[in-house]
């Protein structure tokens, strides 16, 4: 026993400073107060706001005051807007010839409301404010359109996807109405044209890539409220996130990082992740983002009710807003702490090498605003990050006796407040 005492003292003395940040994040009080401050009610208000515009069709009309897409989307630019002062708030705007599922020529508009931070690089919020419903129904059980046009039919879109529409909206308010200052431009934004092929986020995306801005994440929600699946399973406690591979890319690293952050301000919450792109058949705005290069994933309820999916059923009552709320908390955590910290480090040429035969010794170039460095590290067969190491302000560490082939590398960058960035990790 009288070794133990003395070897544990060498330990506690030999303990760099750097241990303080070498482990997993702490809870910030800020984050904390972001989280508890998206509100049910008010969800659930935008949603029965968004229902009642009867439809919300990407080619309804646009003429109606109270009826159609026109309507909507004015009333989200006008509501997004008196939010705060420091929101920018506008319509991405798109002349659409007619394509694949839109077959007149139409005024596509986003609508997007943009929080300024310190750096241009953005992080995403978004839903599909647009609305469907196919095959036949009785017409005279449903709330009737007061204009004649074709697709100004009654389609409700509570849960598809006025649900995500409102995480988007709700989220714009909670982080603008904070008074916190971010690393990161936050963009909350309701996509059009979802229901036509993700026309509206495709363009928006390619729109980015034209203009050379960096996006950090994409967080898309979709169907994300219902709570009582179809095979009669209630389940509001568990929610999913989809993300494509391959295993590093964008889209996981980012998957990775909202069930790290995600699980530890909302531990009572299950994030369900699932490697694959999407439900099979179904298709969301997170792909055009993965398909330009950007880092986006899915968030999508547990339990599905497919009757009440692109039907006239999916009205309000559908809607858990307990649910919804905790669904648009773990998306308030892992928006504020990405967006509080630094940029991810860019990935040097030769990032992994075999420092003297038989080390790793990974390099990366310095992210603006970090204070230093997180590397992590896995076996290959793993989904998940499973070592970390705080290794300081450097930009090259070496891991000696650790083989480059049988692990997979990354490193992140950590924040003056230890937030940390998406991991970059070394892909061949
Ligand atoms: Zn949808």
């Amino acid at each position: 026993m009288k070794f133990i005492v003395p070897a544990l003292c060498i330990l506690l003395l030999a303990a760099p400073a750097l241990e303080a940040q070498s482990t997993d994040p702490v809870l910030d009080p800020r984050i904390e107060a972001l989280v508890a401050e998206v509100d049910a009610e008010r969800l659930l208000a935008i949603v029965e706001h968004l229902e009642s515009f009867g439809t919300r069709h990407t080619m309804s009309t646009t003429d109606h005051p109270e009826w159609g897409i026109g309507a909507a989307r004015e009333w989200m630019l006008e509501e997004m807007g008196s939010y705060s002062d420091r929101l920018q708030v506008s319509f991405d705007a798109y002349d659409v010839e007619p394509q694949g599922r839109i077959q007149v020529r139409t005024d596509l508009r986003n609508v997007k409301a943009i929080l300024p931070g310190r750096s241009d690089r953005r992080i995403y919020v978004s839903g599909h404010y647009d609305s469907v419903v196919y095959g036949d129904y009785d017409s005279t059980a449903v709330p009737q359109p007061p204009t004649d046009g074709p697709w100004d039919g009654y389609a409700p879109g509570a849960n598809d996807d006025a649900s995500g529409t409102a995480i988007a909206m709700e989220l714009a308010r909670v982080f603008a109405q904070s008074g916190l200052e971010f690393d990161a431009t936050l963009v909350f934004i309701g996509f059009a044209g979802e229901e036509q092929g993700l026309v509206g986020a495709r363009l928006h995306a390619e729109r980015m890539v034209d203009e050379e801005v960096e996006i950090t994440a994409v967080f898309n929600n979709d169907m994300i409220g219902n709570s009582m699946g179809g095979t009669g399973i209630q389940d509001a406690r568990t929610v999913r996130i989809f993300a494509p591979g391959p295993e590093d890319s964008p889209a996981r690293q980012l998957a990775r990082y909202i069930h790290r952050v995600g699980s530890l301000y909302m531990p009572g919450h299950e994030i369900r992740l699932i490697a694959r792109e999407d439900r099979f058949g179904r298709g969301g705005d997170h792909t055009p983002f993965n398909q330009n290069g950007f880092a986006a994933v899915r968030f999508t309820e547990s339990r599905e009710n497919f009757e009440r999916q692109h039907t006239i059923l999916d009205t309000s009552d559908g809607v858990d807003p307990e649910y919804l709320q905790k669904n648009a908390r773990v998306n308030v955590a892992g928006v504020a702490s990405l967006a509080l910290a630094p940029a991810a480090p860019r990935a040097t040429p030769q990032m992994l090498r075999r420092g003297d035969g038989y080390d790793a010794q990974l390099n990366w170039e310095a992210s603006e605003g970090a204070v230093g460095y997180r590397v992590v590290w896995r076996n290959t067969w793993n989904p998940d990050w499973e070592h970390s190491l705080y290794v300081g302000d450097v930009t090259q560490f070496t891991l000696e006796d650790m083989s480059i082939d049988d692990f997979v590398y990354g490193v992140a960058a950590v924040g003056p407040d230890g937030h940390e960035s998406l991991v970059t990790p070394y892909v061949r």
